[in-house]
């Protein structure tokens, strides 16, 4: 990203707070007209100074009342400055926050709209996107901040002090002004070389993140192999690269810092050399005074641009981040596509015309899937695992779109339905992760943020978790996180009855809970069919025989559909998995047990 990109990206912004960019602009004018009170100040001082003891009328009384003015014009110079500066300051960081808040709001909305596609692909992973929205927030906000209080002060400054130089002697100003393209060729050329290795450093610290947050994941596994030493190997590698390359970016930095303050001083020199020989030649308009005058004023020109490498550096890490982060505000492409169609009933008959499907990082997940869900009915989706069962599930809920084939539902193609209607009347129950921290009423009014308490209470029992819930000290306020699997995962199907959707996907809820949770579940799903359009996935054979329908799927494509009676006297898969199934579970054993 240029730099004209970045101000492009990053004014609407800061435009709605003009009344703080006009009065921080006011501040840092005045601010730059009080920076110069110094040179002048001393211009005169100096050569009263001089003229006083060069008279023969001297007295200690004329120097004094010099020495007053001065200290009362610097001193109440001080005064005002720091007031400036406070408030400067003070408005520069406000805008900072605001500015953050409103980048964090933004991205937070955008990534809320994007199809579920982005989520998976390389660049968006959970720790590097986090980190590109932290620290693009970060350093854009900051680089407003930067301009705000640096920036605009010190150029406005360096401006009116070349300004000044000109007006007192147009060859001191014109040296001057010689030397400041020669500091910007110095510092340019430092940013072209840095500009890589600050770029590496930026990926490094997303791999960092990257890698603390997987520790963090399989902590359980990493300690249960004793492989604590291979990952802080691994972690020690990645902190090695990111030191050498800040190293050396380091390294680079100083040289060019040192050849910057060297040319400065040459320039501080140059003044020194041509001020004093006009004042030697007896130049109109040159005084002792003068000399003074304009090594002040120079050392205010070239103040911003010893600061430029670290603006530049700012601007840089601006630059990186903000492409990061602006990518990632201005992907529509990652929008979720949306129709119009919102019938005012949803049956929950879908079809499914040859469907294939891969997901974006190449894997091919469906092939040519065709199935009917009737409407009312109790559909199971059986296979081993990686068979793609999720993937339909996936497909129906609209989170990813097939590359070929149909999917209509109640006769309609889904990309022509309104997504949020259709999700509306869709309700998913996951194996795990669909518990937030909050209150277990949060929890299940999620569902239906309008709920009342007492619909809380009705889901509740409808799920057979309401006895439990009540028992609990602190009852419906209790942290839903602090649930065990089995009951976190009824308050989800409470949530299911609070949002009453026409069609429920459950996706293999009870996979590793105990038998007795597992059991409870069974009642509170029996509960939530009644009267709607269910798909099941399921290991969990006493599940599945309660299905109207089977389909049996087998790398990605059909391959056997029909009741469970029907599918299991075909043979094939379904009575291999529904024969290995009763015999893991000892099922003759069991019968005896049961008889005897
Ligand atoms: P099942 O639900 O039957 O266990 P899935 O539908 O989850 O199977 O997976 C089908 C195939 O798609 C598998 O090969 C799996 O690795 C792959 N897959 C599933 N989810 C994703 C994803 N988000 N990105 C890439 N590949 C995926």
């Amino acid at each position: 990203m240029t730099i004209w990109g970045l101000l492009r990206n990053l004014i609407p912004f800061v435009l709605p707070y003009k009344w703080l960019i006009i009065v921080t602009v006011a501040l840092t004018f005045v601010g730059s007209l009080m920076a110069q009170v110094n040179a002048v100040v001393l211009d005169r001082t100096v050569d009263a100074i001089n003229a006083l003891i060069q008279a023969p009328s001297f007295t200690w009384a004329q120097a004094t009342r010099i020495l007053t003015v001065v200290s009362i014009i610097l001193l109440g110079k001080e005064v005002v400055a720091a007031v400036i500066t406070f408030f400067q300051r003070y408005y520069g960081e406000k805008m900072r926050i605001l500015v953050s808040r409103d980048l964090s709001v933004q991205v937070v909305e955008r990534i809320l709209s994007f199809r579920m596609a982005f989520f998976n692909t390389g660049d968006n992973e959970t720790g590097k996107l986090q980190s590109r929205i932290d620290r693009g927030v970060m350093s854009l906000s900051n680089t407003v901040n930067n301009f705000f209080i640096e920036i605009l002060p010190l150029f406005t400054s360096a401006v009116l002090a070349l300004g000044l130089m000109f007006m007192a002697n147009f060859y001191v100003g014109l040296v001057a002004l010689c030397i400041v393209p020669i500091y910007f060729y110095v510092t340019n050329l430092q940013a072209k070389r840095m500009k890589g290795g600050r770029r590496h450093i930026f990926e490094n610290h997303q791999r960092v993140s990257q890698g603390i947050l997987n520790i963090i994941e399989s902590i359980t596994v990493i300690k249960s192999f004793n492989r604590e030493d291979i990952e802080a190997r691994r972690q020690e590698q990645v902190q090695q690269d990111m030191t050498d390359q800040q190293m050396a970016t380091r390294r680079q930095s100083y040289l060019f810092n040192g050849l910057k303050t060297f040319l400065e001083q040459i320039g501080t020199v140059l003044i020194i050399i041509l001020t004093a020989y006009l004042v030697l030649i007896d130049y109109p308009g040159m005084t002792i005074g003068k000399i003074m005058y304009h090594v002040m004023l120079f050392s205010n020109v070239s103040a911003p641009i010893r600061q430029l490498h670290r603006i530049y550096d700012d601007m840089n890490d601006a630059l990186i981040y903000a492409e990061g982060f602006f990518g990632i505000l201005h992907a529509d492409h990652e929008v979720e596509a949306t129709g119009q169609f919102r019938p005012a009933e949803v049956k929950g008959c879908f079809e499914m015309q040859d469907v294939d499907f891969t997901y974006p990082n190449g894997t091919k997940a469906l092939h040519s899937v065709s199935m009917r869900i009737e409407p009312g009915k109790i559909t199971a989706l059986v296979g081993l695992s990686g068979a793609g069962k999720s993937t339909i599930v996936n497909l129906l809920d609209k989170f990813y779109h097939p590359q070929s084939g149909s999917i209509r539902l109640d006769g309609m193609e889904l990309h022509e339905w309104d997504t949020q209607w259709l999700r509306e009347n869709i309700g998913l129950v996951l194996q795990k992760n669909h518990i937030f921290s909050g209150s277990i009423e949060e929890n299940i009014r999620y569902g239906n943020p309008q709920a009342t308490h007492e619909d809380v209470v009705r889901a509740a029992r409808q799920a057979y978790i309401y006895d439990q819930i009540v028992a609990l000290p602190k009852g419906f306020d209790s942290q839903a996180l602090e649930l065990s699997g089995g009951q976190q995962q009824r308050i989800a199907i409470a949530r299911m009855f609070i949002k009453n959707p026409p069609i429920i996907f459950l996706d293999e809820p009870t996979a590793s809970l105990d038998a007795i949770a597992t059991e409870q579940i069974k009642n509170s799903i029996d509960a939530i069919k009644q009267g709607r359009t269910v798909i099941i996935i399921s290991h969990n054979i006493g599940q599945i025989i309660d299905a109207d329908q089977i389909y049996v799927l087998e790398r990605g494509r059909v391959v056997q559909s029909g009741t469970p009676t029907e599918v299991y006297h075909q043979g094939g898969l379904y009575k291999e998995i529904f024969d290995a199934s009763a015999r893991s579970m000892n099922a003759d054993k069991i019968a005896e047990t049961l008889q005897g």
